[in-house]
């Protein structure tokens, strides 16, 4: 995992193929869990809960983006 993008400035999706959110690591529900007997946070996907995301390839973020200008057009733009 070298070169990973600084926390928060790259779009990531939910680990799970058929799970359609898209968002940052700070939009990620935090739950508490384990790692072995230690407690820590879990950051899981808002909606499914999945626990493993990764990071958009270029493709995927120029889609992201269409489809957020998309949705934003549909309800009227900046009007
Ligand atoms: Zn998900």
């Amino acid at each position: 995992m070298a070169n990973l993008p600084p926390l928060n400035t790259a779009p990531i999706r939910c680990g799970r193929a058929r799970c359609a959110w898209r968002g940052f690591e700070s939009d990620l529900k935090k739950v508490p869990g384990r790692i072995g007997s230690v407690a820590c946070v879990n950051n899981v996907c808002p909606t499914c809960g999945n626990d493993s995301y990764m990071h958009m390839t270029p493709g995927e973020i120029a889609a992201w983006e269409r489809a957020k200008a998309a949705a934003e057009a549909k309800r009227g733009g900046a009007a």
